[in-house]
């Protein structure tokens, strides 16, 4: 890896594709218009092809360079297909964000057999069946950026979300392995670990005036997290910038995963 004339050339996207699952809105979308500004042409992806296409539609609007894919991450034939054809047409994946991700919430006595599996299938089983598609392109290649969107409950639980904190502590050792199998192919591997964001996801939670007044007496940042914040981390891991990080989990959380 040659030495950067510059330092800031080093973050630099222009000419890479990057994919980013389900990044319709939340996370993925403001993930997606990170490394878009910093020069990658990006894939969107998510179920529902109309709110994929008003995604687009904005970020082209911002002069950003944004085409869409529609799949379900949970059904392995059709991220194969998708991947595939993807790759026939010319838009190969330089980056990949394993994004997509759902929550339940319930105590574990009383969580649903049909939930779990659910969210196993879409926290979980994609990023395997999305990780291993692109990575087996990457490997043509001998280059590419994996990042694995993992959560502050890759580390710590709370009450009625056993089954997600599950999910995401897996997610985070399943980039340590596919960062010790892919390293040798020239493809680093990491994980991008949210603390609380306002989002779908979260608007239960950012609803309930008393869990606010928890979770930010708590976060030493005293504050939920704008998803803009989380650009600078996801553009560093997908850059030329961070070469020689892998298998690393990067915590952006106020400092949530700091202290008890
Ligand atoms: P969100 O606002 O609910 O957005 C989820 C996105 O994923 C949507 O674009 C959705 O689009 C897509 N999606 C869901 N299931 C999918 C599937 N089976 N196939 C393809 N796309 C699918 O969630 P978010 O808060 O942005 O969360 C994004 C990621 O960050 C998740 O992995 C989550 O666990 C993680 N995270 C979030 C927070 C937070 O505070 N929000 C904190 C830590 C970690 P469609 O419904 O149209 O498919």
């Amino acid at each position: 890896m040659s030495q950067p004339s510059n330092i800031l050339d080093s973050f630099r996207l222009n000419g890479r594709r990057a994919l980013i699952t389900g990044s319709s809105g939340g996370i993925g979308f403001a993930l997606a218009r990170a490394l878009a500004q910093a020069g990658a042409s990006v894939i969107l992806n998510g179920r529902n092809p109309q709110k994929l296409e008003s995604a687009v539609s904005t970020l082209r609007d911002e002069g950003l360079n944004a085409m869409s894919c529609a799949f379900d991450v949970t059904d392995a034939n059709a991220v194969k297909l998708a991947v595939d054809s993807l790759e026939a047409d010319g838009h190969e994946v330089h980056i990949l964000v394993n994004n997509a991700g759902i929550q339940i919430r319930n105590p574990i006595n009383e969580f649903a057999e049909q939930d779990w599996q659910a969210l196993m299938r879409t926290n979980l089983d994609s990023v395997f069946y999305v990780g291993k598609a692109v990575a087996q392109k990457m490997i043509e290649r001998r280059s590419g950026k994996i990042i694995n969107i993992c959560s502050v409950q890759s580390e710590l639980g709370r009450p009625s979300i056993a089954p997600y904190a599950a999910s995401k502590g897996a997610v985070k050792m399943l980039t340590k392995g596919m960062a010790i199998d892919l390293g040798p192919h020239g493809i680093n591997v990491n994980g991008l670990g949210p603390g609380y964001f306002k989002t779908e996801l979260t608007e239960k939670l950012v609803a309930d005036p008393a869990f606010t007044q928890w979770l930010t007496s708590r976060t030493p940042s005293r504050r939920w997290g704008e998803v803009h914040e989380l650009g600078g981390a996801v553009v560093f891991l997908a850059s030329d910038a961070s070469q020689f990080v892998n298998g690393h989990i990067l915590y952006v959380d106020g400092g949530v995963t700091a202290t008890l």
